[in-house]
């Protein structure tokens, strides 16, 4: 049997003869075949596993909650290719849509149907965005939005949250340097101390730090930007007072509020974070779920602001397949299906009846489960952390450790404790029951 789903009530334990037969052998040829042409064998650093040891499974296809590998075995996927897949693999609808239009050409270079198609639909469902623009990922996103907040106010300071995460440009792949709302360290090398330089770095729900910023330098801020909900370094789920402090002080200030969405718009509703806390933020980055599981980001937010963007404005910002049709047409086809509201109704109810069962199964074990709808995270410390400061590296070594095991028993979990996992609609009741049964009884387990 190559299939790893355990179909048995009463798991507690790992079957050690069943995961001992999970065949790896084409993984891992592809694995050393792929080292020697891509650096790590990999586009992504996380897809290498080197957080939770052992090689990586080599994907060859997807449906609906499950990933095949090419060594025939089969997962329960709770990565959803880290978020996009809101309704599993091959959804026949968003495939129908890319098939259809992948036939009429792949891109054009030259203006479509589509993307007003999408941007009609998201400025009508989200009442912060008057107009909006297409990039082809979440980093260019953000990017593309600091660049148009500082193009707007004439200010160079951008602050961001220790333990978000905003893509890979240069002034946001920063850290903490020594001292609370000092000017930050590059996290990477390759960053010049003038762009790092540039991002001031505060804790997350921390007021007094974020007042403090704004009293000594808010002059000179640009924008604050933070995650609709912190989930790229666990679930930190602030406090809406927190957001509504950022959302006041940027105002008082004359900086710009960024709400950094792309893995959390469309994820939690259709009006992401800024409908859960209530708040209207000058700019939104969105990516992920947006383009239907191909490459694609957006940004939008205030007529006013956005058209500072060339060729109305100043600020210069292009792509060449900006606006791809194909990425466009699953995009909507995806909010399409999100749109009456049923599918969240459906996710919120499949989550919390995920969670609950895992939790039941952990009983005693020390662990905390953060779940905002779709999107968990299990974390083996007592206190449930909302900073980054507070999540404990003994727990997250304890996930890692245990990563394998899921692996093993068909279960595809993100592969680092810091990463979120997400339920889609393809999952059924019964198997989310199933897996926190196995689940369970793994994470529980001792050591
Ligand atoms: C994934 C993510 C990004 C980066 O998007 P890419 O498409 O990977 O470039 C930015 N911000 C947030 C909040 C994300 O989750």
């Amino acid at each position: 049997m190559t299939n790893g789903i355990v179909k048995s009530k009463t798991t507690n334990i790992i079957d050690e003869a069943r995961i001992a037969k999970m065949k790896t052998t084409r993984s891992e040829e592809l694995t050393s075949l792929s080292e020697a042409v891509i650096p790590g064998g990999v586009n992504s650093p996380v897809r290498a596993f080197k957080a939770v040891g052992g090689g990586p499974r080599f994907i060859e296809r997807g449906s609906g909650p499950y990933m095949f590998d090419v060594d025939g075995n089969r997962y329960l996927d709770f990565c959803s290719s880290w978020g996009p897949l809101i309704f599993g693999h091959a959804d026949p609808d968003i495939v129908k849509a890319i098939t259809e239009q992948v036939q009429r050409g792949s891109t054009f270079g030259a203006v479509t149907e589509y993307e007003f198609n999408l941007a009609e639909f998201i400025v009508s469902h989200i009442d912060a965005v008057d107009k909006v623009r297409f990039v082809s990922s979440g980093t260019e996103a953000v990017m593309s939005a600091v660049r148009l907040a500082r193009g707007y106010t004439g200010r160079d300071v951008v602050v961001k949250f220790d333990g978000c995460y905003h893509g890979h440009s240069d002034y946001l792949l920063v850290k903490a340097g020594s001292g609370l709302a000092t000017f930050s360290q590059p996290s990477s090398a390759g960053i010049s101390k003038g762009a790092a330089g540039e991002t001031i770095v505060l804790p997350l729900d921390d007021d007094a730090a974020l007042e403090k910023c704004f009293a000594e330098q808010g002059e000179k801020i640009a924008a604050v930007i933070i995650e609709g909900i912190p989930a790229n370094n666990g679930l930190l789920i602030q406090r809406p007072e927190f957001v509504k402090l950022i959302r006041n002080l940027t105002e008082k200030h004359g900086a710009l509020m960024i709400l950094d969405e792309v893995i959390t718009g469309f994820r939690i509703g259709m009006e992401g974070a800024a409908g859960m806390y209530g708040v209207t933020p000058d700019l939104l980055t969105y990516g992920k779920i947006v383009g239907g599981g191909l490459p694609v980001g957006a940004f939008g937010g205030r007529a006013e602001i956005m058209d500072k963007l060339s060729p109305n404005g100043p600020v210069y910002q292009a792509g060449t397949l900006s606006g791809n049709p194909l990425a466009m047409v699953a995009g909507l086809a995806t909010l399409n299906k999100l749109a009456d509201g049923k599918v969240y109704q459906r996710l919120e109810q499949n989550g919390a009846l995920f969670v609950d069962a895992l939790t039941a199964k952990l009983g005693d074990a020390v662990f905390k489960i953060a779940r905002v709808g779709s999107i968990f995270w299990v974390v083996f410390q007592d206190e449930m952390p909302l900073s980054a400061a507070g999540i404990e590296s003994a727990g997250i070594d304890r996930y890692n450790k245990r990563f394998r095991s899921a692996l093993d028993s068909g279960y595809y979990l993100p592969p680092s404790g810091f990463e979120v996992c997400f339920i889609s609609a393809a999952h059924t009741e019964e198997q989310l029951l199933t897996a926190a049964e196995v689940l369970g009884g793994i994470m529980g387990g001792s050591n």
